[in-house]
């Protein structure tokens, strides 16, 4: 055959992955999301505390978010069968834009497939040759890609280290004529760091720069009314454009945005290359988002946030209790750290047997010789869950000589 070394090219690659230990493995979920699913493991079917979700306020399976999706299937249908601009824009899509930029604070906002092609459709348009983009060394892959295929001068910063950005905005200037963008995640999200927003919001100004926050591990419950790390770190209406997602917090389905000026999202619906050539949200994943924020903007998310906090902090308290290593953070994304990879692997894998479900990463995820298992807490768990996991996690690190 005329392709097999092709093939056979494929094939040895996949192998060296094997090799390294870097192989992903999907765990089949034989239930709905939540704070306890039922995983399929090499010892049968079981029930699992799920500390690895980004469900941080409980509402992917929450029937209030599940009823709006059936009912906007039964209303708007299953799909557009269109981009937007032909023939795939509904009520539901309009609306769900308004909702999201008023919630977050700006005049509009644009809907994508998912905030990795809301990061893939924004720099592009909006930055040329003559621009430079700023962007902090521990950004998302999608911003990283974004970035890539806009033709701007670019530049990155040590992570949330301001006297590198500092620096960088500097150099920046000498070298170009146009405008600067500074842009960072909102939290970091194999630390659960939040950006330094006071300090990059005066650095922006100082230096007449624009700045981006992807704000997908924030909007929904981080800061004040749960509006993202800007509300957070008390810069409101200091952020020029926040990019988002549907898929995480906010329900959990899917589907990502980009909420800034009018003029700015005008460009994105004319220029950006995922919104004219992809298919329109799906009603359901309208509706679903739609009633996400509703909650979230209610007094009842305001006890979600604070039901997430009080799990958050009793939780850490529980883990540094019997000696584990955590990140220091006021995030629901509590690091574990473990350093060594196998070791975090093994815990993973012990923790299983013990009823929690939880995910190692290593390198290339993380840099060499800082392995962990990264918890992420939810609004859905109730203390006595919490407990449960804390003392899987005695029980499973008593076991591996990690903790005393
Ligand atoms: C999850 C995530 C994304 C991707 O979001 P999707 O909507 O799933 O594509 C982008 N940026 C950051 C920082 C994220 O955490």
């Amino acid at each position: 055959m005329a392709n097999d070394a092709f093939y056979e090219r494929i094939g040895q690659e996949l192998a060296e992955i094997d090799a390294q230990g870097l192989t992903k493995r999907e765990r089949v979920l034989l239930s709905p999301q939540g704070s306890q699913v039922r995983v399929a493991t090499p010892n049968g079917e079981r029930d699992v505390l799920n500390l690895c979700a980004n469900n941080y306020l409980g509402l992917a399976s929450d029937a209030r978010v599940i009823d709006a999706a059936i009912r906007a299937t039964r209303d708007w249908g299953a799909g557009l069968a269109s981009v937007r601009f032909i023939c795939g824009t509904q009520l539901p899509h309009k609306q769900l834009e308004a909702q999201i930029a008023d919630y977050l604070g700006f005049e509009d906002a644009i809907l994508f497939a998912a905030a990795f092609d809301a990061n893939g459709a924004v720099f592009e348009p909006l930055f040329g040759p003559e621009d430079s983009i700023v962007s902090d060394s521990l950004n998302h892959a999608s911003l990283i890609d974004g970035i890539r295929l806009a033709k701007a001068r670019r530049y990155r910063f040590a992570t949330n280290d301001m006297a590198a950005l500092e620096e960088a905005l500097q150099q920046a200037r000498r070298e170009g004529s146009g405008q600067i963008l500074i842009v960072t995640d909102g939290v970091f999200s194999m630390d659960g760091t939040v950006a330094n927003l006071a300090a990059i919001a005066d650095l922006a100004e100082r230096y007449g720069a624009l700045t981006l926050v992807d704000d997908c591990h924030a909007t929904g419950f981080l800061g004040e009314g749960g509006r993202g790390s800007a509300a957070f770190r008390g810069v409101e209406g200091r952020i020029d454009i926040v990019t988002g997602t549907f898929g995480k917090a906010l329900g959990g389905a899917m589907g990502g945005f980009v909420a800034a000026r009018r003029p700015l999202v005008e460009l994105l619906r004319q220029r950006g290359r995922p919104y004219l050539f992809s298919n329109a949200l799906a009603p359901s994943v309208c509706g679903a988002a739609a009633a996400a924020i509703d909650i979230a903007r209610s007094d009842e998310g305001e006890k979600l946030r604070t039901q997430l906090t009080a799990n958050a902090t009793r939780f850490r308290a529980g883990l540094e209790g019997l000696g584990f290593t955590l990140l220091p953070g006021e995030h629901p994304i509590i690091p574990v750290m473990l350093h060594d990879a196998p070791r975090a692997v093994a815990l993973a894998e012990r923790l299983l047997d013990h009823g929690v479900y939880v995910t190692a990463f290593s390198f290339p995820v993380v840099p060499k010789g800082l392995a962990r298992i990264r918890t992420q807490m939810s609004a859905a768990f109730t203390s006595e869950q919490v407990d449960r996991a804390v003392a899987a996690f005695g029980a499973a690190g008593r076991e591996l000589g990690i903790v005393a």
